[in-house]
């Protein structure tokens, strides 16, 4: 009540003062004039700490970029004075934030999403300009080798459409029975395939399957993410039954080196998956593949099993018995490996022979029992021409 009866007596609002009055008022309250003098002298309605809000804010020489309406800035108080407020359009409610500032007027909401909405769309062109030049004739089954056949078999089997026109991203880890030995292994099938143009990238394929890259003249595709990538399988003149699996092979020397590599590959498999269970799980390098390499030629994979577990045992407890560091225990691996593999060599030793260990892959199974003929002889019979070709089916003596 008393407050209301005061107001309409005698005090003033700001914006009842006229344009001198307002000017000198403002020159001195930055002058220094103390708050509670300026508030008596001038009159006003107004306690000290609400004066600095009701002051008006400063006309601007700038123009709202939106609506083009003269700017305002509000009154900073000057204990603050270093601290400018920002350009403000009472029009269309925008602040002239600069930097890295975020306005939430209409206008810049709709300026960023319009921004957000072109970068969509170029990062989709890119991808989709990428997947018309990946369009190519079909490749007629009969011209593949038997690599890319297995291969193409194997990722059918794990991931492919009912009508074989179709491979769903290729994911080791969900997959019930493995698709090859080890996830290198799979990525060379993969990269054969798109290679030899048996398969390309899908337009199934979900957007983070594609690295997009930005170029003078826009954004492009640089690359595709292979394990994140659906394809499409572009070939003709087999059926789905033909491509599943692949007719048995001549045992040429062709057949002989697809068996050593899936072999190399099964034996690093065997390998990766004992490092990590004692704790030396560095990945295997070109050095220790290559020695495996040299062991399959000459051993069966069952036997470089062998290899590979007295290795791992021997590292195991050197680095326990000598306190090898991890890295320097994962060093030895290479080197303990070839000097085992050259000692039964030159001392014509019989290594054990090791029975499979975990699920036979895809790859390995289309390669030993469908082409190759070999079942489990894949596996425990060193890797010959001989091997192959007693792989036929010998009829049994007429006189038994
Ligand atoms: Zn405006
Ligand atoms: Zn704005």
């Amino acid at each position: 009540m008393g407050t209301r009866f005061r107001r309409a007596a005698w005090l003033m609002k700001i914006e009842d003062l006229s344009q001198t009055d307002l000017l000198h008022l403002i020159e001195r309250y930055y002058a220094g004039d103390k708050v509670s003098n300026l508030i008596k002298a001038f009159g006003l309605d107004l306690k000290p700490n609400q004066f600095v809000a009701a002051l008006p804010p400063e006309e601007l020489d700038q123009c709202c970029r939106h609506c083009g309406n003269t700017l305002f800035r509000s009154r900073s108080s000057r204990s603050y004075s270093l601290v400018t407020k920002p350009p403000h359009c009472p029009v269309c409610g925008h602040y002239e934030l600069g930097g890295t500032g975020r306005c939430t007027c209409p206008a810049c909401k709709e300026e960023r999403s319009q921004i957000e909405r072109a970068k969509i769309n170029s990062v989709s062109e890119a991808i989709s300009s990428y997947l018309r030049e990946q369009v190519r004739p079909p490749r007629d089954y009969a011209t593949l080798d038997i690599r890319q056949k297995v291969f193409l078999a194997a990722l059918l089997r794990a991931a492919g459409d009912e009508t074989c026109t179709f491979i769903d991203r290729v994911d080791q880890s969900t997959s019930k029975q493995p698709i090859a030995p080890t996830e290198e292994y799979i990525r060379e099938m993969l990269l054969e395939l798109w290679n030899c143009g048996a398969i390309y990238v899908s337009d199934e394929s979900e957007v983070e399957a594609f690295g997009v890259e930005q170029h003078a003249d826009g954004l492009r595709v640089k690359g595709v993410y292979i394990f994140k990538t659906c394809w499409n399988v572009c070939v003709t003149g087999a059926t789905v039954i033909e491509m599943m699996r692949p007719r048995q092979i001549e045992p040429d020397a062709d057949a002989l080196s697809f068996w050593i590599d899936m072999s190399v590959s099964e034996a690093l498999a065997y390998l990766n998956n004992e490092r990590a269970r004692v704790g030396l799980d560095a990945p295997s390098g070109e050095k220790t593949t290559a020695i495996i390499r040299m062991i399959v030629e000459k051993y069966s994979t069952a036997e470089a099993v062998f290899f590979i577990w007295v290795t791992l045992r021997d590292v195991v407890y050197a680095r326990e018995s000598k306190r090898l560091n991890r890295v320097h225990a994962a060093n030895c691996i290479p080197v303990y490996l070839s000097s085992k593999f050259e000692k039964y060599m030159s001392e014509g030793w019989e290594p054990k022979s090791y029975n499979r260990f975990g699920a036979q892959s895809l790859a390995s199974d289309i390669l030993y029992n469908n082409v190759l003929g070999l079942r489990g002889d894949g596996f425990t019979k060193r890797p010959s021409l001989e091997a192959l070709g007693r792989t036929d089916k010998v009829l049994p003596p007429p006189n038994e």
